[in-house]
């Protein structure tokens, strides 16, 4: 919904590999589910898909842990005919794939996961009586919607408990399936023979579906509210202050490069005053579409430069690389080495030395694999250094060969100690080049130019005063 213009609707795959489908509705039932799949598991010998949509994540709502349970390690056997998927094997695994449809299918008709929930006397507002069916955090903006309607709620979207739908859609005088930027759970649903009603206004087919949403296709008033005020500011989404990535874009930008960019917090480098990125489509996308680049524009001055985090090369990068390598690409490929996984919230990676559960351990040679795999020019630099970033980029893009630079530098999240934070002074002639790093610390007087730094913002990483040519920001007496 927010980071794919065409959002894959998971349900889909779990439909083609036939595998039941569990829909949270909140964080409680998130981690009820979560628990239970394992449960559903074992009973029926079947991975289990657990979808989680944008709102499920992004939202917090009471959980009730319970007592964490220690389950005795199962001993493996060995069983080709279950697990090597040739022919001979895979022709009778169908077979017991379609048994377990059957079984699931009977199970998912009463299974504790879809609930049917009636609206009482008092809520009903007509003599026709409503129902609808939806499934995960639509289920709670159906629920503010429309409280006078009653809800089969499926917790789970695949299979469907024909049934159970069939019996509801026959209880009330109207059904509706009320979903989000999709049209899987109404073609489903139809497709178990029920008869759908349609809506006054229908559905948005895009972005995040509201309560008010579900009121104007229903018809029903909207709740009266007061319009915010209109001078609140737009905060729109920028590197921290003290990035390492923020030379580094500043100097793409300056080179008017061709930047493929990758999936992290440095996607923000797409955006102004840096505006130094092209393309994001997916993880490991930036070196592989920098090799297209070079090879489609071949005669074009503009250089072609990847830029890619240490978590994202280490997940799908390497691979790419290993590719326009094997071609005999060219071009530029920056990792940005920021030493942990920033823009999920600081995990390990195999280039930081620290797993995933924060432990302590061998930390791949990133220089050193670069080498093995054969790139022409390997370069660490300093990311916090502008002479040396510039240098670096002006020579790894002045070459017909393919050169990787690996730029250094910690994600300012890493280390919260108190730090020195810098301040304009009186030099300053308003020229505004400090601006265009885009650092949120500094601000401008809008008539005269003169820039000023927010000490409570300011981490002092010293990259603004390396752009100011008049000498006028400096670090802050006395701050730390
Ligand atoms: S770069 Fe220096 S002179 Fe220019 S606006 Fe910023 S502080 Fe002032
Ligand atoms: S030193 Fe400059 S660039 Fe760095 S955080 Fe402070 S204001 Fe921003």
């Amino acid at each position: 919904m927010f980071s794919s213009q065409n959002e894959q609707d998971s349900r889909y795959y779990a439909m083609a590999s036939l595998i039941p489908v569990l829909e949270p509705s909140d964080s409680a039932e998130a981690h009820r589910f979560a628990k239970e799949a394992y449960e559903i598991s074992e009973q029926f010998d079947t991975p289990v898909m657990m979808r989680s949509t944008v709102r499920i994540s992004h939202t917090k709502t009471p959980v009730e842990i319970g007592q964490r349970q220690e389950i005795p390690k199962k001993h493996y056997e060995k069983d080709p005919s279950k697990w090597v998927m040739m022919p001979a094997f895979a022709k009778p695994r169908r077979k017991v794939l379609v048994e377990r449809i059957v079984s699931l299918r009977k199970w998912v008709e009463t299974c504790p996961y879809n609930v049917v929930e009636r609206a009482s006397e008092q809520q009903a507002i007509s003599s026709v009586r409503q129902g609808i069916i939806c499934s995960g955090s639509v289920y709670q903006h159906v629920k503010e919607a429309c409280p006078q309607v009653d809800v089969f709620k499926l917790g789970v979207t695949w299979p469907l408990p024909k049934n159970a739908l069939q019996d509801f859609a026959n209880s009330v005088d109207e059904v509706y399936v009320v979903e989000e930027a999709s049209t899987y759970l109404s073609d489903a649903v139809k497709s178990c023979g029920i008869v759908l009603n349609d809506f006054k206004v229908p559905l948005p087919p895009d972005g995040e579906l509201t309560p008010s949403a579900i009121r104007i296709s229903f018809g029903l008033a909207l709740p009266e509210h007061k319009d915010s005020e209109r001078d609140i500011p737009n905060r729109p989404p920028a590197l921290c202050p003290g990035c390492p990535h923020r030379i580094i874009f500043k100097e793409l930008s300056r080179l008017r490069a061709i930047v493929t960019g990758d999936i992290g917090c440095y996607t923000l480098g797409a955006l102004p005053p840096l505006s130094a990125m092209d393309t994001t489509l997916d993880m490991g996308a930036s070196v592989s579409m920098a090799h297209g680049f070079e090879l489609a524009l071949e005669g074009d001055h503009r250089p072609v430069v990847a830029v890619i985090g240490d978590s994202t090369f280490a997940h799908s990068g390497l691979t790419s690389l290993m590719n326009t390598i094997y071609n005999k690409g060219a071009g530029t490929v920056c990792i940005l080495d920021n030493r942990t996984t920033a823009m999920t919230g600081q995990q390990g990676n195999p280039f930081n030395g620290v797993t995933l559960q924060n432990r302590p351990s061998r930390e791949l040679n990133l220089p050193a694999i670069l080498e093995a795999l054969g790139v022409d020019h390997v370069q660490c630099v300093d990311a916090f250094n502008m002479k040396a970033v510039r240098a670096a980029l002006k020579n790894a893009t002045q070459n017909d060969d393919l050169d990787v630079i690996v730029f250094q530098g910690s994600c300012v999240l890493l280390d919260k100690s108190p730090k020195q934070s810098y301040v304009v002074t009186p030099d300053c002639t308003g020229c505004g080049i400090c601006k265009t790093l885009g650092c949120p610390a500094i601000a401008s007087d809008p008539e005269t130019g003169i820039s000023s730094i927010d000490p409570d913002l300011c981490i002092g990483c010293d990259q603004c005063r390396q752009y100011c040519n008049f000498g006028a920001i400096e670090p802050r007496e006395g701050s730390r």
